[in-house]
């Protein structure tokens, strides 16, 4: 272990850190750079939302936490993942098994993807609490009853003896909430778990989700590509974009003081009560593809604020001056970091583009080309 890995373990009190994290997929010709050099802190008890269009990393990077990467496409090409003093990369396969279900569970995108058909719902709550506890039959039962009592199941005992189909999809996502939250994890993993819900019943499902975790001051990493969820559910947010982390700071100052074009990009496109019937702001384009990645900043092509050199350089994560002016902290949760060569300044969040005098976008450069690398 290197030193500059003990003081990530040292400092804070971060359940979870993931440092420069790559995934890669060897899948076809081209090597696919699905994870480029994430890093994030989630403090223990908090919540942090990953945020990004579809496509850009987020599922992957939960997948590698979690260690549940398809094989052999996928591999971990880099970084670190601290959890509880451990780095989860370099767990044994065993020891990670161990980890999971207990330690950090996962809520799905589809609750039936989660459960066993051929199982009744009680079976599979007390399966859970019987795999990584020593307690009897009866006693497990009685916990799951409990559990899915207290995730809104109504008449519990009674719901133990029937089977996953014979529940609404709502109700299936609460028996998955009961089932990640039995063992009381430490970090909770959800990724975009309403996705597949009916929209009437989705506010109810994160709002349990919210109150429970809560209450059992589990941390939770929330996936979504819905800012108006992050605002209700989250403390932090990091933003994501074609791999890479692009800004990351406390929810009230990305809401308040978004400082990467994409962010503000997608602050203009979620609906706000107040324009309602108002035709909203997509971000024009389409993030890169993920098998020929651009030398310089991936979101330039997009971006109303490019520069030159945005075209040559990805910046690097680093603390926002006026933050740190403020009194934030340079690193962990409470950090505004951001990716960004020229960032947006207030008032140009609205305009959806800079408003100085004079500024046009520098122009894509022939040699901005695109790099490709081909499977061994
Ligand atoms: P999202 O942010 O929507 O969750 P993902 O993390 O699922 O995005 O995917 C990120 C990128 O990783 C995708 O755009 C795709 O290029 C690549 N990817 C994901 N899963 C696979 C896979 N099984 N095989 C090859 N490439 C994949
Ligand atoms: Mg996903």
């Amino acid at each position: 272990m290197s030193a500059h890995s003990h003081a990530q373990v040292a400092t804070g009190d971060a359940v979870l850190s993931v440092r420069d994290l790559a995934v890669r997929f060897d899948s076809g010709r081209n090597v696919i750079h699905a994870v480029n050099g994430v890093s994030f802190d989630l403090e223990a008890g908090g919540a942090l939302g990953l945020v990004g269009e579809s496509g850009s990393g987020k599922s992957v990077t939960s997948l590698a936490i979690l260690r549940l990467l398809p094989r052999p496409t996928a591999r971990i090409a880099a970084g670190e993942i601290w959890f509880g003093g451990r780095d989860l990369i370099r767990l044994s396969d065993r020891e990670m098994r161990r980890l999971r279900g207990k330690e950090i569970s996962l809520v799905p995108q589809d609750p039936m993807s989660g459960l066993n058909p051929v199982l009744t719902i009680g079976e599979q709550v007390a399966e859970t609490i019987q795999a990584h506890e020593d307690v009897r039959r009866g006693e497990a039962r009685r916990r799951a009853a409990e559990l899915l009592g207290a995730v809104g199941i109504p008449r519990p005992g009674d719901q133990l003896g029937r089977y996953p189909h014979q529940f609404s999809g709502g109700m299936r996502q609460r028996v998955m909430i009961a089932i990640a939250l039995a063992l009381r994890p430490a970090l909770l993993i959800a990724d975009e778990p309403t996705t597949a819900l009916d929209v009437t019943v989705q506010a109810q499902v994160l709002e349990l989700l919210h109150q429970l975790t809560v209450e059992r001051g589990t941390a939770i990493l929330l996936i979504s590509h819905d800012l108006g969820i992050m605002a209700r559910m989250t403390r932090q947010i990091t933003v994501m974009y074609a791999g890479h982390v692009v800004e990351s700071a406390p929810t009230v100052e990305i809401f308040a003081r978004p400082s990467h074009p994409y962010t503000a990009g997608l602050l203009r496109s979620i609906p706000r009560i107040a324009d309602v019937g108002q035709p909203l702001t997509p971000i024009a384009g389409s993030p890169p593809e993920l098998d020929r990645l651009p030398r310089g900043c991936p979101f330039a092509p997009r971006c109303a604020w490019a520069l030159e050199v945005c075209w040559r350089e990805m910046p690097p994560l680093a603390p926002v001056e006026a933050a740190l002016a403020a009194g934030a902290p340079q690193s962990g949760p409470g950090a505004h970091l951001l990716a960004c060569h020229n960032p947006v300044a207030p008032g140009e969040v609205e305009a959806g583009k800079p408003l100085r005098p004079g500024f046009r976008p520098a122009p894509q450069p022939p040699e901005y080309g695109l790099v490709t690398e081909e499977t061994a």
